[in-house]
């Protein structure tokens, strides 16, 4: 269908990211996802129509990427553990009763990526709901879960010279005591689409939100570090935040590795500004360079030093070929 409306103002200016995250043609599907205990083919993995929007209202999920080493002809999951542990926290807060256990999820994914027989970066995603279809103003705990794995090709930016231009965004970021933004749940992405959205037409990569307190709290589905005068900054996991994997990364290998110190505190608006280099994290942003904030220039207007070497570091450390911190990656083809 035509798409007749109106190019948005600044329609040009976000071209790159319009071609980075929605290509034209859909790319081919997996051979296989993982639904409620059995590998399925994809064409045949469908509900009922009627079950499109309910079951979506306390569903949560995890986003997971592997890596794949061509030295190693391997994939590796970064941080599997980590997300389990996590999914299952999102989980509890919904109140939902685990259907399947961590390793038997762990299995599944291992499962379903050795079907589709990716030799290429993935991004893996499991997405557990209540069955049953039950109405969004009712209680739903006492349902059965149901979970689903889908894994496809995701190929990683890093080191590919890319960088973003942000701009704090109207919409808050959605808080504690109104719906819980530390579970990694799909309607909390009401709040990330709004931010998104918002940054697109009016000419932004991305959108950064500030809490009810009016602070830092994250990008629309990243987490956010500033870095001045050689320390890392990043809000607490009281801001509003989800309590990102990747961020938990960084803050061990800042210091351990590449000596930057890290603080964890408040950060204000103002101090995006001001900051010599501003960058976002997280599983699917992996470490995306912020070169402006409201079009003010971070530091030089180029990614800064402390972003490139992190960069260079996390692209060795998920892809295996910097041995640090093994635990941190789980191989899909051979045994560790
Ligand atoms: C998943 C997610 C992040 C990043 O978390 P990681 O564990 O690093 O992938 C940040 N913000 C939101 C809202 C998210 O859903």
């Amino acid at each position: 269908m035509a798409d007749d409306r109106p190019a948005p103002p600044g329609a040009a200016l976000h071209e790159k990211t319009a071609t980075q995250g929605q290509t034209a043609a859909p790319p081919p599907t997996p051979a296989y996802l993982w639904h409620n205990g059995r590998l399925v083919p994809w064409q045949d993995a469908t509900v009922h129509i009627t079950q499109i929007g309910w079951t979506a209202i306390s569903a949560v999920f995890e986003g997971i990427r592997g890596y794949w080493s061509n030295e190693r002809q391997d994939l590796y999951l970064f941080r599997l553990d980590e997300h389990l542990k996590r999914l299952a926290r999102s989980m509890k807060l919904m109140r939902m009763a685990p259907a399947v256990s961590a390793a038997d999820l762990t299995s599944a994914m291992l499962d379903l990526l050795r079907a589709n027989e990716f030799r290429e970066d993935v991004y893996v995603q499991p997405l557990v709901y209540f069955a049953g279809g039950v109405p969004g103003y009712r209680a739903a705990y006492t349902q059965p879960t149901e979970v689903l794995i889908t894994a496809r090709p995701a190929p990683s930016a890093l080191k590919t010279g890319r960088a973003s231009h942000c701009c704090i965004s109207s919409w808050v970021r959605l808080a504690d005591h109104v719906m819980p933004p530390r579970a990694k749940a799909l309607a909390n992405y009401q709040n990330s689409r709004l931010v998104s959205t918002e940054a697109r037409i009016n000419g932004y990569d991305g959108g950064i939100m500030l809490n009810e307190r009016g602070k830092v709290a994250e990008g629309a589905y990243a987490c956010i570090f500033l870095v001045r005068d050689g320390v890392a900054v990043t809000p607490p996991a009281t801001a509003g935040i989800l309590e990102s994997i990747t961020r938990a990364s960084l803050l061990e290998a800042l210091p351990q590795v590449l000596g930057v110190p890290v603080e964890v505190r408040e950060v204000d608006r103002t101090e995006l500004y001001l900051a010599d280099e501003v960058f976002l994290c997280g599983t699917l942003a992996e470490i995306d360079p912020v070169v402006s904030v409201d079009r003010y220039s971070v530091g030089t207007g180029e990614p800064g030093t402390v972003t490139r070497r992190l960069e260079d570091l996390y692209h060795g450390l998920v892809r295996g070929t910097d041995p640090r911190y093994p635990a941190w990656r789980i191989p899909v083809y051979h045994d560790a």
